[in-house]
């Protein structure tokens, strides 16, 4: 008689991030990486603007830029090929990949079941901010002209979420620089390309977590405070890399 038990092997698990723009969701997702050992930071936006700089001289590129620009989601097969490949690569080196950015649609979502069975062990935290949040911070987005820094000049104190403007009063950059700077916004958080890109999460984006839901793989979090949650954050994934243990396929 053989054994029905298989052969535990160690699998890297990945965390989808989901939150409307503007949630933070980037942000939160870069600092859970640089506090959890073994694990990466993959933003599918930051993976396609490379590609469209990396084509800036072909139709690919400008198509690619053009989609970006707009606010509207990308060609499904491109981006899910894009993504496969990046995790494949970054799940060689970590227990944990934390994916901002994929799956954003139903349709993406469902891709997922197709990858290779070492990449399909996913859950979703949801990053649960109301619009007039997200919209407010998106119009405060600055970054510092020289080192890159990011801040923000909005700040907020509504419906329990409080979050201060993050922007030195004096106009100097208190980042890497240390110099007066100019601050720039983003060439897409105009407040035509934001109102888009929430239409574009509400019709698209949030049928994934039902998705997930229907799957018992959705968690959600409530960042009132914003980077000052951290702690609450990785306490999120914690429990995640608990409970994952138990999902069936
Ligand atoms: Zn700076």
């Amino acid at each position: 008689m053989h054994s029905s038990k298989m052969t535990t092997r160690l699998t890297t698990t990945i965390i989808s991030l989901i939150g409307a723009p503007g949630s933070g969701k980037g942000t939160y997702g870069s600092m859970l990486a640089s506090r959890i050992p073994n694990s990466t930071f993959l933003s599918v936006g930051d993976i396609l603007r490379e590609h469209s700089e990396q084509n800036a001289n072909n139709a690919v590129g400008q198509a690619m830029k053009e989609t970006l620009r707009s606010g509207a989601l990308a060609d499904v097969s491109f981006v899910s090929e894009a993504v496969l490949q990046r995790l494949k690569h970054a799940s060689h080196q970590n227990n944990l990949v934390i994916l901002d950015g994929f799956p954003r649609s139903r349709e993406q979502a469902e891709i997922v079941s197709t990858w290779p069975i070492e990449l399909q062990r996913v859950a979703a935290l949801h990053f649960n901010v109301p619009d007039e949040i997200c919209i407010s911070k998106l119009l405060g987005r600055r970054k510092c002209s020289i080192c890159n820094g990011s801040f923000n000049v909005n700040g907020v104190n509504d419906n329990g979420f409080f979050m201060p403007p993050i922007l030195p009063s004096d106009g100097s950059c208190p980042k890497q620089c240390n110099h007066e700077t100019d601050w720039k916004k983003r060439e897409d958080d105009t407040e035509e390309t934001i109102r888009k890109r929430m239409k574009v999460y509400h019709d698209e984006t949030e049928p994934v977590l039902s998705y997930w839901s229907e799957r018992d793989r959705l968690h959600a979090i409530v960042p009132y405070n914003g980077v000052k949650d951290i702690d609450k954050m990785v306490n999120a994934v914690d429990k995640i890399l608990t409970d994952i243990q138990q999902y069936k396929k």
